[in-house]
């Protein structure tokens, strides 16, 4: 388990520790001994498997490329986990989000536990027929430990429902027979994959920052102010006005977030920066997302990088650096691209006084404490980007069932899964006075821990 991971997850095990709520039929040494089991089986995996696929290059070269599966916890359901194609992909980077899944699940009672795989190539340099083979034998050599009922995959970085598809056909040329249209998600939709399923994670990210705003804090107004919580001040100085904001990344997750805020228009809130991996585009009066999703679309998701192209598109905007997007003076700024974004020497410069995370951990550890201290509100990755694992759910459902949803009745069994989370960890948030983050692993954690002593793993 990655440091930070493993320190929050430890806070959680010490503040469920000295709740005596939490187990109340166990007292003094020996529940200190089952806290200390939960740690131990929390930190690390069930099993990992790595293989090195060995596949023909079309210059006829024979390669040998690592790739990993890794099971963290199984207590609440089958693995599951996206498969990352990226060329930094190790095994404790695997590891470490097979862990994040599992609390994921938990926390969003997703009854599924937390696995996660990689294969280390950088997918841009090998051809469409290197991609194939790679995802072909991948199933092959890790074909034992997946499955409807054992462990399901799912798109992750440089992964998406074309990988998918190759998965889960080869998986069902080597089970004949066999259902296998619940054995990966993130299918395509003739494939029998999940309306909506591509948009998901971008709606929930924005609908966990509505709600929050619009919904709880507006209706709990007088309960919360009893708490004197640090950053009630901020959050109240937001409702009942326009908001600007800024988004990085434009892709899957970040284009969604653009669209949900331009459709949102009673709330008339303003997007003033947008960026990818190229450039950062900003306009003081808003941006127009309508004009940028065309552009994107027609540019294989790409947003423009010169006045020319701009122009072409009559988008108003100015040119800036990638990394200028973070520093924008917003209200809210939405993290979709990668990893690490906001760290120890580049948060002073960091204005926003909410963030919320559509990327997993893009804040580091040391930054998060820095905005903290400075009661940023930050909506962490295990509650904001979500959506994909539970319409992923319902994709394995639809699958199991061969009955499938329309795409509003997916959307509608979202929002409704995530209220029921976003309901339960924003009373600890308010009237406990920790981090919106450390609420979600302690609910997250308290859910495991209450499963693994039921099952009697803990003695
Ligand atoms: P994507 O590949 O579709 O988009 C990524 C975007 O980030 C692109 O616009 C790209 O240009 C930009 N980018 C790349 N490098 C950058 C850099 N150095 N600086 C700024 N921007 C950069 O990916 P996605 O599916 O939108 O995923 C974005 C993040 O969200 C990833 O961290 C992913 O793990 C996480 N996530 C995605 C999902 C999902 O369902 N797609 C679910 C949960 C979490």
């Amino acid at each position: 388990m990655g440091r930070q991971t493993g320190t929050i997850v430890q806070q959680a095990l010490d503040i469920l520790l000295a709740d005596p709520a939490i187990l109340p039929l166990l007292k003094g040494n020996s529940r200190e001994q089952i806290f200390q089991s939960i740690g131990a089986i929390l930190s690390t995996p069930n099993k990992t498997h790595k293989a090195y696929l060995r596949i023909t290059l079309d210059s006829g070269n024979v390669v040998r490329i690592p790739a990993y599966r890794i099971q963290h916890n199984d207590a609440i359901g089958p693995y599951k986990g996206g498969i990352r194609f990226h060329e930094s992909v190790n095994e404790d980077e695997v590891s470490n989000l097979a862990a994040l899944m599992t609390l994921k699940n938990a926390l969003h009672d997703v009854p599924f536990g937390g696995g996660k795989g990689g294969v280390g190539i950088n997918p841009r340099k090998y051809s469409e027929r290197e991609l194939y083979l790679i995802c072909k034998k991948y199933v092959q050599y890790f074909t034992d430990i997946l499955g409807p009922d054992k462990d399901i995959p799912a798109p992750d970085m440089g992964t998406g429902e074309r990988e998918m598809d190759w998965m889960t056909a080869e998986y069902k040329s080597i089970h004949p027979g066999r259902p296998y249209l619940g054995s990966f998600t993130g299918k395509s939709i003739v494939s029998g994959g999940s309306l909506g399923r591509r948009e998901a994670t971008g709606k929930g990210v924005y609908f966990s920052f509505k709600y929050m705003l619009d919904h709880y804090i507006r209706s709990n107004l007088s309960t919360l102010e009893t708490y004197n919580n640090p950053y009630l001040p901020i959050a109240k100085s937001y409702l009942n006005r326009p908001l600007t904001m800024a988004i990085q990344g434009f892709g899957n997750v970040g284009a969604v977030i653009a669209q949900e805020i331009f459709n949102d228009q009673s709330a008339q809130h303003s997007v003033v920066a947008v960026s990818d991996r190229n450039v950062t585009l900003f306009n003081e009066n808003g941006l127009p997302i309508d004009k940028l999703l065309q552009y994107s679309a027609d540019h294989s998701g790409e947003l423009p990088t010169t006045a020319e192209a701009c122009a072409e598109y009559h988008i108003d905007a100015h040119i800036q650096d990638r990394e200028a997007v973070l520093y924008q003076e917003v209200d809210v700024l939405f993290l979709a691209a990668l990893e690490e974004q906001i760290h120890e020497r580049n948060v002073d410069q960091v204005k926003a006084k909410w963030i919320v995370e559509g990327a997993n951990a893009p804040i580091t550890g040391e930054a998060d404490d820095v905005l903290a201290a400075k009661n940023v509100i930050v909506i962490p990755d295990i509650l904001a980007n979500a959506g994909g694992v539970i319409v992923s759910y319902f994709e394995w459902l639809q699958g199991k069932d061969t009955q499938f949803y329309s795409e509003e009745h997916v959307y509608e069994l979202l929002y409704a899964k995530m209220q029921k989370t976003l309901d339960q960890v924003f009373p600890l948030f308010f009237s406990q006075n920790h981090q919106l983050r450390q609420s979600c692993y302690n609910h997250a954690v308290m859910k495991l821990s209450l499963v693994l002593y039921r099952q009697g793993k803990l003695y």
